[in-house]
């Protein structure tokens, strides 16, 4: 049985937004709206996103390169997407489900360690923050009361809940009678945990809204290694074992390209290097693929509730010659971040027989890093 999964809510049209496109395919943080939501919960778990059929060209373009399971075709109105998107999961059950709105793209990490820790003991939790403002009952343009707040929350998403008991709910509920996923379970007899929430995953709703949300940090990391040449019979470079007449030698598999590009990500980061959190000397990294490395700043950055936007990687080196692995290269270090390879380089340059890298001494790599921070 699969562990969870995230189902995101991204078939509806946007009527109330009158923009060229849906809301959540607008461009959001360096990518768009629903590309945003579903690389924040990327890192938790497998997502899928529930989206409406004529948008299915709009979603592969979004969603290029991103490691998601299958989109589902969404209903009528939000309660027949998330049922399809639940009936989809039934034929490989996962033990939890997280629904999440796309019009909620800036999801904060903390949301969601606070959702799965609350599932350990509840059938469904759900982010909320307490109401601040003065509540009015208003007829006809008039103040006919003021409502007390006490106890009131507003409830965002993601919500997660115990799959089986979720999609029973959903089995049992009238069609187009529940504004989210807790009305519908609380109504089935769930219990539904509130944990704290966050004002960044406030819904976008209107037009412009995209636009005025809190703009992210950009950052640009740089990384720079060097493996030295020994004899041997082939060298690991951006994850591609290539067969040579001669290896990198290193405490890892001294794959010097992946090495760079792990230290620009935690350069971009400023946490430090390669080296303090995966120290050389550490005999557990002896042979190591360094696809631990990269997914490890991969990690990192998403525990900040970072994005990596982008990548580049140069190898300076005589030999071997890089080109024919390149494409592969893309796409093994964009599997490991989980971006779309279009957001990944790997070049490849000699030192005009001049220097170490010249004399075939060693290979050496440089890297950058663009990361998108909070
Ligand atoms: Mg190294």
């Amino acid at each position: 049985m699969r562990d969870r999964i995230a189902l995101i809510v991204a078939a509806g049209r946007g009527t109330r937004f009158g923009g060229p496109a849906p809301k959540q395919y607008l461009p959001f943080g360096g990518t768009t709206v629903l590309a945003a939501a579903a690389m924040a919960l990327r890192p938790f778990m497998p997502v899928a996103c529930v989206i409406h059929p004529d948008d299915l060209e709009r979603y592969r373009s979004a969603t290029a390169g991103l490691d998601l399971l299958p989109p589902v075709f969404g209903g009528p109105d939000r309660q027949a997407s998330v049922r399809n998107g639940l009936e989809a999961l039934a034929g490989d059950p996962p033990g939890l489900v997280l629904v999440h709105d796309a019009a909620r793209p800036d999801l904060p990490p903390a949301v969601v360690r606070r959702l799965l820790e609350a599932l350990e003991t509840h059938d469904g939790a759900a982010p909320g923050l307490p109401v601040a403002d003065t509540l009015k009952r208003v007829e006809e343009g008039r103040s006919v009361g003021t409502v007390s707040r006490d106890g009131l929350w507003r409830i965002q998403t993601p919500q997660g809940f115990r799959y089986p008991a979720l999609l029973a709910a959903h089995r049992d509920a009238a069609p187009a009678s529940y504004s989210d996923d807790t009305a519908l379970a609380e109504a089935a007899g769930l219990s539904i945990a509130v944990v704290q929430g966050d004002a960044r995953l406030e819904k976008i709703t209107e037009a412009g809204d995209a636009a005025r949300l809190p703009g992210p940090d950009i950052r640009t990391g740089h990384g720079f290694d060097v493996h030295r040449l020994v004899p041997g019979d082939g060298v690991t470079l951006c994850g591609v074992r290539i067969a040579h007449d001669r290896a990198l030698s290193g405490h890892s598999d001294a794959d010097v390209g992946m090495h760079a590009l792990t230290d620009a990500i935690i350069g971009a980061l400023a946490e430090g290097d390669i080296g303090q959190h995966f120290p050389p000397g550490d005999p557990e990294w002896r042979g190591a693929a360094s696809e631990i490395f990269l997914a490890g700043a991969r990690d990192m950055a998403a525990a900040r509730g970072g994005r990596i936007l982008h990548c580049d990687v140069t190898l300076v080196c005589e030999t071997p010659k890089i080109g024919p692995h390149r494409a592969v290269m893309r796409a093994e270090l964009a599997r490991i971040l989980a971006i779309p390879v279009d957001r990944v380089s790997v070049k490849a340059t000699t030192s005009e027989k001049l220097g170490f890298t010249g004399r075939g001494e060693g290979i050496a790599a440089q890297a950058t890093a663009t990361l998108a921070l909070p």
